[in-house]
């Protein structure tokens, strides 16, 4: 079956829309227990469409774009969350081949063999004999896992179980977890090493901060919120050489994940700009320190295409207040 062209011809008129893109990892090839997360043919597949008909920038040269009113009509970066070895190794090759730059937001407490409780879940189960997973002795339920499905399954209801623990209580039952049922071989390389970091900055990639330990900013006080924000782009400078300019919010939902007391506290330490994940375009005008994003999904290049256009026609959310 032929793909109808792709085509952009429906885009909003008028002022300039930067897009923002959201990816975490760029996987080799498909996992089935990662249906989520794009693998290195499709991501190509993107960044060419995106390379082709986008003028493609990091965030904080789109948000000085955005500041100096001369960002072209189709602006787009593509982002990169937490600090995932991948984006290097797997990514940053398809990126330099059609001259694309990125921005990536780490969480500088989980680089050099970190792992985050997310990824350790699916390691868990992925590396568990079926057919069934017993977790009752530490309250995490019984839980079927001879097919893919019912592994996927699990994954997800083991990570709804930590994912609203706070962090050290969540730390202390993930070890629970791997005591009670040990598994081998969990991977050490998942995140970005101090030296696949320095590479990508000097590669001309954007090193952007996204915390120490990824903890929603509105879960601390003020001071613990700024204590992770500025130890998280200290260590980044310190390992780049290079100002930290942009800010990615752990979580990235308005208002439930963070305030305008943290946009105000980003812009106190000398940022440029941050990102949410609330889908929509930023224009002219929009406030720099909530810039949205949204995930693009699904194989198909036609629809990829379809969903930006969308995207773009929301036009930008409502300020926090
Ligand atoms: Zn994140």
């Amino acid at each position: 079956m032929l793909l109808a062209p792709l085509s952009l011809l429906g885009w909003p008129r008028g002022e300039p829309a930067l897009s923002i893109l959201i990816y975490h990892r760029v996987l080799p090839e498909p996992d089935p227990l990662r249906p989520g997360e794009i693998d290195a043919a499709l991501f190509e597949s993107q960044v060419q469409f995106l390379s082709q008909h986008f003028e493609l920038l990091t965030v904080a040269d789109a948000a000085a774009g955005l500041r100096d009113r001369r960002l072209p009509r189709r602006a787009a970066c593509i982002t990169f969350d937490d600090g995932y070895a991948d984006n290097w190794t797997v990514a940053h090759p398809i990126l330099a081949a059609h001259g694309a730059r990125s921005t990536i937001f780490v969480a500088t407490g989980f680089l050099n063999g970190g792992r985050m409780f997310s990824d350790t879940v699916i390691e868990f189960v992925r590396r568990c004999a079926g057919p069934m997973l017993d977790l009752s002795a530490i309250g995490m339920g019984r839980h079927p896992i001879g097919t893919t499905a019912e592994r996927l399954q699990a994954i997800s209801a083991l990570q709804v179980q930590l994912k609203y623990l706070p962090p050290q209580e969540r730390d202390a039952q993930v070890e629970r977890l791997l005591a009670a049922q040990p598994v081998s071989g969990l991977p050490a390389d998942l995140m970005l090493s101090d030296a696949q970091l320095r590479q990508l900055s000097d590669a001309g990639h954007e090193i952007g901060g996204h915390t120490v330990n990824h903890t929603v900013l509105t879960t601390l006080s003020p001071e613990d919120a700024r204590m992770q924000v500025q130890t998280g782009r200290d260590h980044l400078q310190s390992l780049t050489g290079r100002p930290v300019r942009s800010f990615a919010y752990p979580n990235g939902r308005p208002e439930r994940d963070y305030d305008a007391s943290h946009a105000a506290m980003l812009r106190d330490l000398g940022f440029e700009a941050a990102v949410s994940t609330s889908a929509g375009v930023a224009r002219p005008g929009s406030d720099p320190f909530q810039l949205p994003r949204y995930t693009p999904w699904g194989r198909s290049m036609t629809m990829f295409a379809m969903r930006m256009m969308r995207n773009a026609r929301m036009g930008a959310p409502a300020a926090v207040v």
